[in-house]
């Protein structure tokens, strides 16, 4: 499993979405609109879509 990471706008910083999955998932699944509510990384909220996403192996 991986983390799927997405860059804080705000601070550029990478911040795990809590989403965990396998590559093959994150290849075919789709994700847009995703709402990370509280960001580690800033503390605000951002929408985020695939584009903005990678993974991160554990
Ligand atoms: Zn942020």
């Amino acid at each position: 499993m991986a983390n799927v990471m997405i860059k804080c706008p705000n601070t550029g910083k990478l911040v795990p979405t809590g989403i965990a999955m396998d590559a093959q998932s994150f290849a075919s699944a789709q994700l847009s609109n995703n709402g990370l509510g509280n960001c580690p990384a800033c503390g605000g909220g951002h929408v985020w879509s695939k584009k903005d996403a990678q993974l991160e192996e554990e």
